[in-house]
């Protein structure tokens, strides 16, 4: 029987263990597919205290996991393929092994939103990608679309300047969602480009990989092509909560509902981060939730023993 199983391994659930660990819970990350979370496919955060030059977002990760380990919590490379919340001890099956545990933190994230059009699927990893610092090093000298207006295309499209000749932002709309800095930046920079009130319709491409993209503009219904040797998609994210339909509270987006103690729709059961986030989804305010979530499971599995501090 474990005390607390931790689902994710991002800043919620790091910090989740972080705290969990120094509660003397010893409690278990399942770290799920994507080991540090989305911020490991971050090359540069400018935002996270405490690093006034910045910190890699794959150093960031390790440093929390790191910090968690040293006061007792495990981490598994393992993925949750199933749960049954709808008992006393929770059930939690993942890739390799069945666990009970009292309490559960969901810190599971969220996964890069798709743009469901035609050719988008058939080039994804052949010139379609949701990730610049993964797949930017292959355009160089090259030409390529960035789809979004908000922080993540700002940032990204700069970040692929660093290889390609040019980079066409495509926006749905005539201005950019992204903060300030950013777009100051990437007015400043000569390589980027915008086309506006347009979304892409279609990729195009061949047995080589992309070549470009369908356009359509949203004001006048007009079509067009535009060359590209590469597309990526920054349109936001979906919460990643299929294992948990029908058995926790959800909005309509499919992220969990929780209180301001990050408890879920069922007692024992806590949820962190991006997962619960459709508003903030920022590094640090991921591991402030995964910090309160630890916080709460910890008064509640000594609610559930019987050895709560009076009035705590
Ligand atoms: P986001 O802020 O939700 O922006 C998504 C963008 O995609 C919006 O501009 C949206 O258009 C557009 N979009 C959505 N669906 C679309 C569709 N089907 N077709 C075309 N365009 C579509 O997502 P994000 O940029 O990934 O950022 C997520 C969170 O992470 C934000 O809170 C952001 O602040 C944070 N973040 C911060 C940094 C940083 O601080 N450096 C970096 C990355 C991310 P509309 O504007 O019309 O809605």
């Amino acid at each position: 029987m474990e005390n607390l199983i931790i689902m994710g391994s991002g800043p919620a659930g790091l910090s989740a263990a972080l705290y969990a660990s120094r509660s003397a819970l010893e409690p278990i990350v399942i770290a799920g597919d994507q080991r540090g979370g989305q911020i490991t496919l971050t090359q540069d955060m400018e935002n996270y205290p405490g690093f006034p030059e910045g910190v890699g977002g794959f150093e960031l990760a390790e440093l929390m996991e790191k910090q968690a380990v040293r006061f007792g919590a495990r981490i598994s490379s393992d993925a949750v393929t199933e749960v049954d919340l709808s008992k006393q001890p929770f059930a939690v099956r993942t890739r390799e092994k069945n666990y009970e545990t009292k309490a559960v933190i969901i810190a599971t994230g969220a996964s890069p939103r798709t743009l469901d059009v035609p050719g988008e699927k058939e080039y994804t990893g052949k010139g379609v990608s949701y990730c610049a610092t993964c797949d930017g090093f292959f355009y160089q000298d090259k030409s390529v679309v960035v789809v979004g207006g908000g922080d993540s295309a700002v940032d990204e499209g700069l970040f692929l300047t660093k290889f390609a000749s040019k980079v066409t932002i495509v926006h749905r709309r005539n201005r950019l969602r992204a903060d300030p800095i950013l777009q100051e930046r990437a007015k400043n920079n000569e390589k980027m480009a915008y086309i506006w009130d347009s979304v892409v319709s279609q990729v195009l491409g061949d047995d080589s990989g992309v070549k470009g993209v369908r356009l359509k503009n949203v004001k006048t219904d007009s079509e067009s092509t535009y060359d590209s040797d590469g597309v990526f998609i920054y349109i936001g994210h979906i919460p990643n909560t299929t294992l948990f339909k029908d058995q926790l509270e959800m909005d309509e987006e499919g992220f969990l509902i929780t209180d301001k103690r990050q408890k879920t729709s069922v007692e024992g059961v806590f949820a962190a981060g991006d997962v619960q986030d459709p508003v903030y989804k920022q590094a640090v305010t991921s591991a402030g939730t995964g910090a309160i979530a630890a916080i709460e499971a910890e008064k509640f599995i000594a609610e559930l023993e019987g050895k709560a501090y009076p009035g705590k």
